[in-house]
């Protein structure tokens, strides 16, 4: 064997990291070992809704540590229990299915429209239909689901399965229905894509076409869902109701949790054996989620989220109207907001960075906000301000 050169890190280089670590949060701040503090405007990319060290999560986790960290669900676990059925009751869903992270629940739900079909006597109905500029996490499944080139490239044959169309393309949708077809697969509002909202009457176009062939609508709202948008979920937006959905993200606030949920219909050939997770679920996974659930659920919270996420628009809207060389405009809903950028989103985020507000990247040249949902109006207004003045030396830099 020859001596490989020694490498700077023991990590994977997947990730072009910011040279930046943090060593404690409260709230919307994270603070480094040397004490410099950063309004956190990106929350873990939607999953702290509720900031960093919250006392209520935080207290549900200790409690939970000193009494069962895991058993298996070969056993039942309680906390599965009281937080499916807390699921299923503010939602469609009838069933849920408990896992680590957003990819793993899209891989159940897109293996439950592909059982659905199988139980049916057509097991020929395999393929779903999904969009460009989708994403549905890095599993093999989903990256051929995402469609993207520059995830799929050098992994192998793409798992077969997936058609793609332009989003909000009609005529493609109902070209892309076949016989094999089983379900239809969306993000009401796609995140990495670059937070682009699907029109409602679109969402309830898919609903239409689903029940017209006989097929699953499946929606990803890992990154929309669980109070995001200011309803618990984003399709409610639309008055339309999925069969099956994929959440994370946020439902852990920073613990690795997802959920697949489904109607009884749906999920009714997921039986016995035909899926599994080890630590899917697990108590310690189940008591955050369960205290997240506490917090989205109380009956303020929402309308809460509905009215900041407004304010922060406008205000950001505000921004971008004095910076038009850098910025073309605001999109999303509620707290899922996007500043369109002119050149290369990445650039935007560094200058916010540097001023001390942190911010994430997507395609389509969008910088995305995805604060905690609780998130202040001071706290609005010093990340504006600190946007504001990141803008200007960005501006002057370049003039
Ligand atoms: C983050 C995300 C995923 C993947 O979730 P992981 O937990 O990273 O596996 C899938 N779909 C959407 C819409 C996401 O935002």
């Amino acid at each position: 064997m020859t001596a490989a050169e020694p490498v700077s890190s023991p990590l994977y280089a997947t990730y072009a990291r910011a040279d930046l670590a943090f060593e404690r949060g409260e709230g919307v701040w994270l603070e480094t070992a040397s004490g410099e503090r950063y309004l956190d405007l990106m929350g873990g990319i939607a999953v702290n809704a509720f900031g960093h060290a919250n006392p209520h999560l935080v207290k549900a986790l200790k409690e939970q540590a000193e009494k069962l960290w895991h058993v298996s669900n070969i056993f039942k676990i309680p906390g599965q229990e009281e937080l499916g059925r807390r699921l299923c009751e503010a939602s469609f869903a009838e069933r849920v299915f408990f896992t680590n992270s957003g990819g793993e629940a899209m891989e159940c739900a897109i293996k439950t429209a592909r059982r659905y079909h199988f139980a049916k006597g057509a097991p020929e109905r395999h393929r779903i239909v999904t969009f460009e500029g989708a994403f549905h996490g890095r599993t093999l499944a989903t990256i051929a689901a995402g469609g993207q080139k520059k995830y799929l490239e050098g992994f192998g044959p793409v798992v077969p399965g997936f058609d793609q169309v332009p989003l909000g393309d009609r005529d493609a949708l109902k070209a892309a229905i076949g016989p094999e077809t089983a379900a239809i697969l969306i993000e009401p509002i796609q995140g990495e894509g670059g937070i682009r909202p699907v029109p409602y009457d679109f969402m309830r176009f898919i609903r239409d076409l689903c029940d017209e062939h006989g097929i699953l609508m499946v929606l990803d709202e890992i990154q929309c869902g669980m109070g995001r948008t200011g309803r618990l979920f984003a399709h409610e937006w639309a008055g339309i109701r999925p069969d099956v959905m994929a959440i994370a993200k946020a439902i852990g606030g920073g613990f690795p949790l997802g959920a697949c949920l489904a109607t009884a219909e749906a999920s009714d050939a997921m039986i016995v054996g035909t899926h599994g997770s080890t630590y899917g679920g697990n108590p310690l996974a189940m008591a955050v989620g369960n205290a997240v659930l506490d917090l989205v659920l109380d009956e303020e919270f929402l309308p809460e989220v509905r009215r900041k996420g407004l304010l922060f628009k406008q205000k950001l809207a505000g921004l971008a109207d004095g910076h038009p060389e850098l910025i073309e405009g605001v999109r999303g809903e509620g707290m899922m907001l996007g500043l369109k950028v002119k050149g290369a989103p990445a650039d935007i985020v560094a200058h916010f960075r540097d001023h001390g507000v942190l911010t994430v990247g997507a395609g389509d040249n969008v910088v995305r906000l995805l604060p905690a949902l609780v998130i202040s109006e001071a706290e609005m207004d010093e990340g504006i301000a600190r946007m504001e003045a990141a803008l200007a030396s960005a501006s002057a830099a370049a003039a």
